[in-house]
């Protein structure tokens, strides 16, 4: 292991990138890129020029992947070993954090099924998750069960993507059911009012995956940016019996949290210069105090700010300790998305 990961001593956070191709349109208009990535060095490029001089930035994370890396090829590099520590009864959580467009639903959804119910090249972390779980536990014939919650953040308030109601009628919804976050005093989050569903196989946590991206769609078409000022929070519970000793049953608990955050435009710079600072802080309260949260595990602070958000409060149990975080955070290569860009780094590097 690196000096960097023995500096961290438990803290457990891996930082990946990745960068978007070009888009044909982008393509076509040949917008300049701005960025290149060096996978073996796990090194991102920013071109820069500064009064007219070429002044290259250099930033290295735990891993890089260009605009070529294939969903697959992030998924068993990256989050196959932390769906595993899930199985071994460990709390883990993966973020992706970036601009809106640069790829954060595609990185975490992409597509999740065929017509034949296969995984499709282009299926992203959430489905590869899912087909992992069921084929590890059905080749170890392991007695278990696993339960999926799938929320949504938006202004510090919790949204059931999973509650059967009329998709039309989601936002009046939100006022009449409110669902509240407590602590059980054990360290344990509990979210009175969220529909748990129990899945018994890949098919049924699809289907309901697809319920709930109906809803955040419907959603944005009723609230202009919805889905980008919001946070969906997709996370499996798995419960497996180990033995029975005695009357009592022996069981490891351990729960996956997939999480695709509000688009990190809310909080930038030139928001704060737009005079939209406010605004914005309100409702990416969740993504500043995300960052301090990790700068503090990160740098063992004594206090680590989980209540300042209902998101670090949701995903209380999930950070410190015996957990596993990985950050993926993604990036456009255009010119014109250079100074988001920057703030997407420089992000992500504080939580190296
Ligand atoms: P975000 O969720 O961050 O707003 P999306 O995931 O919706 O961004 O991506 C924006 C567009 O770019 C989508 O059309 C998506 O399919 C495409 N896209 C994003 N990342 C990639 C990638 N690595 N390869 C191919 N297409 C991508
Ligand atoms: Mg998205």
């Amino acid at each position: 292991s690196s000096k960097a990961e023995k500096d961290r001593g438990e803290v457990n956070i891996q930082v990946l990138l990745r960068c978007r191709p070009l888009s044909d349109d982008e393509q076509k208009c040949n917008v300049p890129k701005a960025i290149t990535c060096n996978e073996q060095k796990r090194e991102v490029v920013i071109l820069q020029n500064v009064a007219n001089k070429q002044v290259d930035k250099v930033f290295t994370f735990d891993k890089v992947f260009g605009p070529k890396a294939q969903q697959r090829s992030i998924y068993d590099q990256a989050i196959f070993p932390i769906v595993n520590e899930v199985l071994e009864g460990f709390n883990c959580t993966v973020f992706a954090y970036g601009q809106t467009g640069t790829g954060k639903t595609y990185t975490m959804e992409g597509g999740m099924r065929n017509k034949a119910g296969e995984l499709p090249a282009e299926a992203g972390v959430i489905p590869r998750a899912v087909r992992q779980i069921f084929d590890t536990l059905e080749a170890q014939n392991a007695d278990y069960s696993m339960k999926v919650t799938f929320l949504e953040l938006y202004n510090e308030e919790i949204v059931d993507l999973l509650a059967a109601e009329d998709c039309s009628r989601a936002l009046e919804e939100r006022q009449k059911k409110p669902i509240s976050l407590m602590e059980d005093g054990k360290g344990c989050v509990l979210v009175r009012g969220l529909e748990e569903e129990v899945v018994y196989s890949a098919n049924d946590i699809y289907n309901l995956l697809e319920r709930g991206a109906a809803k955040r769609r419907t959603a944005d078409t009723l609230l202009n940016k919805h889905s980008s000022r919001s946070h969906s929070v997709f996370t499996i519970t798995v419960h497996v019996k180990q033995a029975t000793v005695g009357s009592e049953e022996v069981i490891k608990y351990g729960k996956l949290n997939l999480v695709d955050l509000a688009g990190s435009e809310n909080i930038s710079r030139s928001g704060a210069r737009d005079g939209r600072a406010r605004e914005a802080g309100e409702i990416n309260k969740s993504l500043l105090t995300l960052g301090r949260v990790i700068n503090a595990l990160v740098e063992h602070s004594v206090h680590v700010p989980y209540r300042d958000s209902k998101l670090t409060r949701l995903l209380r149990d999930s950070f410190g300790g015996k957990t596993k975080t990985c950050i993926i955070a993604t990036v456009s290569p255009s010119a014109h998305c250079l100074e988001e860009t920057l703030s997407t780094l420089d992000y992500a590097h504080r939580a190296k």
